[in-house]
């Protein structure tokens, strides 16, 4: 709000000049919330801090219901955070081409279904790689709207919104939408939840992180890709935690080119991880990716593992760890998608969608400048 705007006291019958801003309206995001002194403020605050419950989406008639929604009382949490209510499902015009799944009941892709077992890995022609190009640029614009959106204050479930809608102005499907009955357009994982993450009414706050996860349907092709955001004041051990695991996931992407084996990913993210004191999450892996969303190869974060297949010119597929500060065990919230670290310690997570080319990868779904983020606020 520039200088010189002048502004009058919200208190009924007051209309004194005011200066004095409410707290919680700057932490919200609320504009134009003022008050003459602070003994106007406490009179005006139990009508005012109605719309403090609008802005986060609660009900402001049925007090009692908020603060304490709780789907799930007899669960046990792991951590500090809890779900928050969910918006209805968004709906993608007609006019945009749906992978199979968006229409089956359960979510299911039988196209992908087709192929479990199967580690025979895909080998792209020019015009298959062409059309993943564009796909994954595409997934690119629509988190780069997200990361500009992100802040204190903001939900998820705003986040979700962006997603979609970048996604439906670019002719694409979000991927994520009713695959498996995912109900929401991109994973919003916060803090201790490791993937998969669901947008709700939950606003982000100050010192949380947040990882968008987005995948884009365009003309038969699925482009995927995350990044973990900073959220207000990010503590350092918590910025370490985000910086180590996107260099880790740049170790594994320098060792990509045709002839080395899939399983050799894992040996070099977790000896870069363990070095720095941190774990990788086993229960969730990289995956091939083309006009199927998930296929073979699977690619394993951690050491030792036994991934099948090596790396051929033509191959496209994911490299995504998920590396948390304490624990690398999961559990499950009760939505059956929320994976959180067992010790409620946090979690982050980058991807990548990667193309083996003859002499070492192209990053499908690099940013531009090539800099993610979190580099911006370090
Ligand atoms: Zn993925
Ligand atoms: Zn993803």
């Amino acid at each position: 709000m520039s200088e010189g705007v002048r502004h009058l006291c919200e208190t009924v019958d007051c209309k004194k000049e005011a200066r004095l801003q409410c707290p919680t309206c700057l932490k919200l995001g609320i504009v134009g919330s003022f008050f003459c002194d602070q003994a106007c403020f406490k009179k005006s605050w139990k009508s005012h801090k109605i719309i403090h419950s609008l802005a986060k989406g609660e009900n402001p008639l049925n007090p009692s219901a908020n603060g304490v929604y709780n789907p799930w009382p007899n669960f046990t949490y792991t951590g500090k955070l809890r779900p928050a209510k969910q918006t209805p499902t968004r709906e993608v015009p007609a006019h945009i081409p749906r992978p199979d799944y968006a229409d089956h009941p359960q979510g299911r892709s039988l196209s992908e279904e087709g192929f479990r077992g199967n580690t025979t890995i895909k080998v792209l022609d020019d015009e298959e790689i062409e059309a993943m190009r564009v796909s994954c640029r595409l997934g690119r614009l629509c988190l780069d709207a997200a990361a500009a959106a992100i802040d204190v204050g903001v939900t998820t479930d705003e986040i979700d919104r962006i997603v979609h809608e970048t996604a439906i102005e670019n002719d694409c499907y979000p991927s994520p939408l009713n695959y498996y009955n995912f109900p929401k357009s991109c994973c919003t994982s916060v803090n201790e939840v490791i993937c998969h993450g669901i947008p709700d009414m939950r606003a982000l706050e100050d010192g949380d992180i947040c990882n968008v996860d987005v995948t884009v349907y365009h003309r038969g092709f699925h482009g995927d890709l995350n990044e973990t955001f900073f959220v207000g004041n990010v503590s350092e051990k918590h910025k370490n935690l985000v910086k180590v695991t996107y260099e880790s996931l740049c170790k594994a992407i320098e060792i990509v080119k045709p002839g080395e084996k899939y399983r050799e990913i894992g040996n070099v993210i977790q000896k870069y991880v363990q070095s720095h004191g941190y774990s990788v999450v086993k229960s969730y892996c990289g995956h091939g990716i083309h006009r199927l969303f998930h296929t073979a190869p699977n690619v394993p974060h951690y050491a030792k593992n036994s991934a099948v297949g090596m790396m051929k010119t033509g191959n496209c597929f994911t490299i995504e760890p998920m590396i948390s500060e304490g624990t690398w065990r999961d559990e499950q919230w009760p939505d059956n998608w929320t994976a959180v670290t067992r010790d409620g310690l946090w979690s982050a997570q980058f991807e990548q969608t990667l193309l083996v080319t003859e002499d070492g990868c192209e990053i499908l779904t690099q940013r531009p400048s090539g800099r993610p983020h979190f580099m911006d606020k370090m």
